[in-house]
């Protein structure tokens, strides 16, 4: 579904992309861990055309991406972006209705408003509440609904987890689980390695802006190397 071939990205002289390739297949998640400032963000924005490549290309069912962060997300891509990014003075309802704003199939939009009502009861309970006065995991999960107003087959996750409480960032990941059950496909970028290890199928490790590792998340997680640097010493129950 996504091919990223040996993308480079600069900041100026800072190179965070050198060389990355990767691949997700439709109905897989994926998972990259890597520490902070190895590059996961700068990838998701790339590859979401915020950010042009001085190297390297990104293909979506096989056709070439433009750098074009609104042509893309009408391909399928949809973006949950670190820090969630919503709109604070505007209603739950209305942040959602702007993830499909580039959609003008209002009947279908009404029933995926339902749907995600459906997925997050706490924000159906919120609809007329200001997101800017919602707590940081209901923020998370408002985030996550507008990109999937998009009706995006493809989700690109930045940190869902970061600042959660404990119990908060296990119900995260339960709907990361949930949303993959709706036909989506997930790439997901966590600092959380042990908790995206657990729910992924495959998983890349990018440190400073390369791929040093990568196959099945299992084996990830079984990796010397990598339950060294990511995983502490917490023993993983990883699923069968
Ligand atoms: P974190 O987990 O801390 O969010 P990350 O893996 O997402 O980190 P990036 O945000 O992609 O990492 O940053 C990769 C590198 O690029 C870092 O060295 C960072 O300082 C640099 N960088 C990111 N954004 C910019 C920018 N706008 N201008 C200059 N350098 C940047």
């Amino acid at each position: 579904m996504l091919t990223v071939k040996d993308l480079h990205v600069s900041y100026g002289g800072i190179r965070a992309l050198k060389g990355v390739s990767l691949a997700v297949n439709k109905g897989e998640i994926v998972t990259i861990i890597g520490a902070n400032g190895a590059g996961k963000s700068t990838l998701l924005n790339t590859i979401s055309g915020f950010l042009k490549p001085t190297r390297g290309e990104i293909l979506y069912n096989n056709e070439k991406l433009a750098h074009r962060p609104d042509l893309i997300v009408k391909t399928g891509i949809c973006h949950v972006p670190e820090g969630r990014l919503i709109f604070a003075n505007l209603t739950v309802t209305d942040n959602l209705i702007l993830g499909a704003y580039l959609r003008n199939d209002s009947k279908a939009i009404k029933e995926d408003l339902e749907k995600v009502f459906t997925l997050f009861p706490r924000l159906k309970e919120r609809e007329l509440q200001l997101a800017g006065t919602l707590s940081g995991g209901e923020q998370q999960m408002l985030a996550m609904g507008r990109a999937l107003m998009t009706n995006g087959e493809l989700v690109l996750m930045d940190e869902p987890s970061l600042g959660l409480a404990p119990l908060l960032v296990q119900t995260v990941f339960d709907i990361i689980l949930q949303i993959r059950a709706l036909g989506k496909t997930i790439l997901l970028v966590e600092q959380n390695a042990f908790k995206a290890l657990n729910i992924a199928d495959r998983a890349y490790v990018l440190e400073q802006g390369r791929i040093v590792k990568q196959g099945p998340a299992a084996e990830i997680a079984r990796d010397p190397a990598v339950r060294a640097a990511y995983l502490g010493s917490k023993s993983v129950a990883m699923k069968a």
